[in-house]
């Protein structure tokens, strides 16, 4: 089949049978069909090659095809692919006392799922086991996922109007406002929840200090502190969890998109002894997943492990961050009229403009130049850019010159309609 061809015929599928309205606002932007990928570059249709620095939302730290992923997938599968369930399972053991060994002390324990919002769901459910109270603190501009429960503590209009009511007694704070949590957290607070940093909030940073002040108001009202990390965990933010830059650590801790290592569909609670005491300890059964678990996604989760500790993941992308956000500081500059800011922690890296649709215009300039970003989804002003860890410094570069050209490009587009 021809490129053409192939793309017209996932075109149409995708219209009459997944999704036609997105399927229309992908191919305005300029997206064709990716058919392979390896490290940061993604090839599509057309051959044509693209620097990931979307990185599937924060999926592929370790890259794309990890040859040792690969590798770890590949030899898991002439064993066994999915677990039979009744009996134990070497690669979910070694997986849940690795993560028990790098994680912030006292989440020794581990649930094992397939995605974020299936990880934020058990947080939320053992958090309301454990303290028989029924109240969640949520901040403004979080994302935790679109399942139900999931949806309830993530603050976005637009996905939470069409399916109302949602869980009850969720309140929301402005986020990095403890303050504003104090004055909500009650004798009825179950959960505290919040990411270390928001992504599809625009990656926001907290002030300093603001987890610590999280930590004592939930030690304080008994509630349950929940760091959501699916986006931030696993060497993301330059440490290998984003709480490590406050030196605090939750009850329950949520991790997903990395975790698979980019190969593996893969989520997972971390979570405290004191907590597992008041789930399982009358059912050992209280809470399951078919999939979860499963050797193929474990044995991969394994492998990014070992290589977050052998290729220091978190100091790769502390600097290479460092380069980026360096470059972005200075485009910045030359346009100020146009880009309200640019901040990030690690290769977690936000560029916002100063006004709507700008956004858009510049992904679809980035994308002729070969390089693949998209906005955050709670907050279209901001391009987030978190690709693969192992990109080099000439890519990086790059990068640079490429939002350097596109900003300049639709800077002139816009100077024009005025
Ligand atoms: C992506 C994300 C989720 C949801 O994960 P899914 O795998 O898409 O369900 C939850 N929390 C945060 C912080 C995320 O970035």
């Amino acid at each position: 089949m021809d490129s053409d061809s192939l793309y017209a015929d996932v075109f149409q599928n995708y219209t009459d049978h997944i999704n036609p309205n997105l399927a229309r606002l992908m191919a305005f932007a300029g997206f064709g069909v990716e058919i392979s990928a390896v490290g940061a570059i993604i090839t599509d249709h057309e051959g044509r090659e693209f620097i990931d620095c979307l990185g599937g939302y924060g999926t592929f730290t370790f890259g794309h095809r990890h040859p040792k992923i690969v590798a770890a997938v590949r030899d898991q599968l002439d064993l066994m692919g999915l677990s039979g369930k009744a009996f134990f399972s070497k690669p979910q053991a070694d997986l849940a006392a690795a993560l028990a060994e790098i994680s912030p002390a006292g989440l020794d324990f581990a649930f094992f799922c397939n995605s974020g919002a299936e990880a934020v769901e058990a947080a939320l459910k053992f958090a309301k086991g454990a303290t028989q109270r029924a109240g969640i603190i949520s901040t403004q501009g979080s994302y935790h996922g679109k399942t139900l429960g999931a949806l309830s503590t993530t603050e976005r209009e637009k996905y939470r109007k069409p399916f109302m009511p949602l869980l009850p007694g969720v309140q929301f704070a402005p986020f990095g406002d403890a303050e504003a949590v104090a004055y909500l957290a009650d004798d009825n607070t179950a959960a505290i929840i919040v990411e270390p940093i928001q992504g599809e909030g625009g990656i926001i940073i907290p002030p300093d200090g603001y987890l610590a002040q999280l930590r004592e108001i939930a030690d304080r009202s008994g509630a349950v502190l929940i760091f959501d990390e699916v986006q931030t965990g696993l060497g993301r933010t330059g440490r290998n969890f984003a709480c490590e830059w406050d030196g605090v650590a939750p009850d329950i801790m949520c991790l997903a998109k990395a975790l698979g290592g980019g190969i593996m569909p893969l989520g997972a609670i971390l979570y405290a002894r004191a907590i597992y005491d008041q789930i399982y300890d009358v059912n050992p059964l209280a809470h399951t997943s078919t999939f979860g678990g499963n050797a193929l996604a474990c044995r991969a989760g394994l492998a990014a492990l070992q290589i977050l500790q052998d290729e220091n993941i978190a100091a790769q992308s502390e600097e290479k961050g460092r380069l980026m956000l360096d470059g972005f500081v200075e485009i910045a500059q030359a346009h100020p009229d146009l880009i309200a800011s640019v901040r990030g922690r690690g290769l977690m890296i936000g560029l916002e403009f100063s006004m709507d649709e700008v956004g858009e215009l510049v992904v679809a300039q980035l994308l002729k130049r070969g390089v693949c970003v998209a906005y955050a989804l709670n907050n279209p002003r901001v391009l987030r850019f978190e690709p693969p860890v192992m990109i080099s410094n000439d890519q990086i570069e790059t990068v640079r010159r490429a939002v350097s050209k596109s900003i300049a490009e639709t800077a002139e587009l816009l100077a024009e309609l005025v």
